[in-house]
């Protein structure tokens, strides 16, 4: 992410408030992170020697309720990024009308390079650093970006050390097995995956007909992945960090999530024309720049962020952009897209599968009454299918793009929270 990614998030925000009758306290309330943490964890690596990462926990807003959102490992965490994702926290969790607040934070590491155990030590770590700065009824992290199911148990039970009592609502995303809920791992790509329906309902799109590309192969894109190839769409392309695989014909997608999760890498999985004629058939390599030109019907990226900006927004051919990924274009390219007519759902509203149902472990948690995953898939593709549906409406009627309208259901919500609050209109009894 470039350098103001916060004040850039902000500036999406500022615009739609032109849309939409909110006290003006509520941009003034939400234009600062209400509270921030920077740590530094030690943590003794396995040749005996002591490595200091720095992580950091932002809690953007709690208007609404805890902070809610992720954690995320990666070498390029900062305070200035997680200020930024916390801020879409805040809104994604506006949007879905979960009872959360918005928060984010990381470590500046590259876990590709840390054993197994350090990063049981580095998780553990960053939790104790954490201390009464997280907790069930004030900030609530999850998985993001490099960290998964296996890291949050850690930190569940590191929480659980610290603070003498076993509270799984601290943290979500968590295996099942630990008091996480079934259908989490697969939630953002099944949210997801809701808004392509919806988008091909509005369309008359037969799914046979369409193509998708997919960059980027973590969790989130399988799932959405696997979820359309059922539904008959033709994924076309996918990719990871060491490049991308093109199949005109689509391809079986079961089998290249079991090749990508053996270890492989998305690069070495393709096969050049006639030298390959396995089950994928012939597949051309592509690197991850081509497969966001390629001629589909829609681009999903799934990936980091600003992988698309002012530089090659003109290349991109899709019909519909489904932001799966926290922040993938930048204003520029928002603004050339929009030029072109180019739909894009955006991240707040097409990613919010994940945090829903992590809202749902949440409530589980809290009850101790655990839901089968009918239950879960039933309720998220509900309020998936519901909360979409309103930013079309507002996108609609205010004649806006759908990333301008969500940020507008957004602000009424954290408008109505800030409202009800009192506001300078009641103080001074205007
Ligand atoms: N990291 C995910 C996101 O960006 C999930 C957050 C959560 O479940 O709290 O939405």
């Amino acid at each position: 992410m470039t350098d103001q990614a916060f004040e850039r998030a902000l500036k999406r925000l500022d615009d739609a408030a032109e849309h939409v009758d909110v006290p003006e306290e509520t941009l003034q309330r939400l234009h600062f992170p209400r509270a921030v943490l920077s740590v530094a964890i030690p943590v003794r690596m396995d040749d005996g020697k002591l490595r200091v990462f720095h992580g950091y926990r932002v809690q953007h807003s709690n208007l609404l309720g805890p902070c809610k959102g992720g954690l995320r490992y990666h070498p390029e965490v900062d305070l200035d990024e997680c200020k930024a994702l916390a801020f879409w926290m805040t809104c994604k969790c506006a949007i879905m009308e979960l009872p959360f607040g918005g928060g984010k934070g990381g470590v500046a590491v590259d876990p590709k390079q840390l054993s197994m155990l350090e990063i049981e030590r580095l998780s553990r770590g960053f939790i104790r650093q954490m201390g009464n700065f997280i907790g069930p009824e004030t900030d609530i992290p999850a998985p993001d970006v490099y960290t998964n199911e296996r890291i949050m148990g850690w930190m569940m039970d590191e929480y659980a050390h610290s603070s003498g009592r076993r509270e799984p609502g601290v943290i979500t995303g968590k295996p099942v097995a630990l008091g996480g809920s079934v259908g989490r791992t697969e939630a953002t790509g099944r949210g997801g995956f809701v808004c392509l329906e919806r988008l091909a309902k509005a369309r008359d799109w037969k799914a046979e007909e369409r193509s998708i590309a997919i960059q980027g192969f973590g969790n989130a894109a399988q799932a959405f992945a696997r979820l359309a190839a059922e539904a008959g769409y033709k994924i076309v392309a996918v990719s990871d960090s060491g490049g991308g695989i093109y199949r005109q014909d689509g391809f079986d997608v079961d089998e290249l999530i079991d090749l990508k999760n053996q270890g492989g890498k998305i690069e070495s999985l393709y096969c050049d024309g006639s030298v390959c004629d396995g089950a994928n058939g012939a597949a051309r390599k592509i690197d991850n720049q081509q497969l966001l030109a390629l001629e589909v019907d829609v681009l999903v990226p799934a990936a980091l962020s600003d992988v698309i900006d002012g530089d090659n927004a003109d290349d991109v051919k899709a019909a519909v952009i489904i932001e799966l990924a926290n922040g993938p274009l930048s204003d520029e390219a928002d603004q050339a897209l929009e030029k072109r007519d180019i739909t894009v759902v955006p991240d707040i509203l097409a990613n919010a599968g994940g945090v829903t149902v992590s809202y749902y472990e949440w409530v589980q948690n809290r009850t101790g009454d655990y839901w089968p995953i009918e239950t879960v898939q039933e309720r998220l593709e509900q309020r998936m299918a519901r909360q979409f549906d309103r930013v079309c409406v507002i996108a609609d009627e205010h004649d806006i793009s759908m990333r301008r309208a969500a940020y507008v259901l957004a602000l009424e919500r954290l408008g109505a929270a800030a409202e009800a609050m009192g506001t300078d209109r009641l103080f001074n009894g205007a």
